[in-house]
């Protein structure tokens, strides 16, 4: 997804999730640090989205070409060495109240 440029060298990234099926994108990186990435993505797609979009608000004078193949140099390296997202939702309890 395209950035404005921007002259904050260093955003303070934080991530929201938002469906965004209407904009046609899987992330959008807003040059205020804020990134939006649609929650129905999982696994390595998510991994890959997140990079992506954080390599935006890093490196915004990158073109999308340059991002995208950064995003997947870096996705395929840490998905090998099998970084991945931990579910947050595993501590919710069961309908008798334990974990
Ligand atoms: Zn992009």
């Amino acid at each position: 997804m395209k950035l404005k440029l921007h002259d904050r060298v260093d955003p303070k990234i934080r991530i929201k999730y938002r469906k965004l099926g209407k904009e046609r994108v899987w992330g959008i990186a807003h040059s205020d640090g804020l990134i939006e990435i649609d929650p129905s993505i999982k696994g390595k797609k998510h991994l890959e989205i997140i990079i992506h979009e954080i390599l935006h608000l890093l490196w915004f004078e990158a073109s999308e070409e340059e991002i995208e193949r950064k995003s997947i140099i870096l996705t395929k390296a840490l998905w090998k060495e099998n970084y991945r997202r931990v579910e947050i939702n595993e501590d919710l309890p069961l309908q008798d109240g334990t974990i």
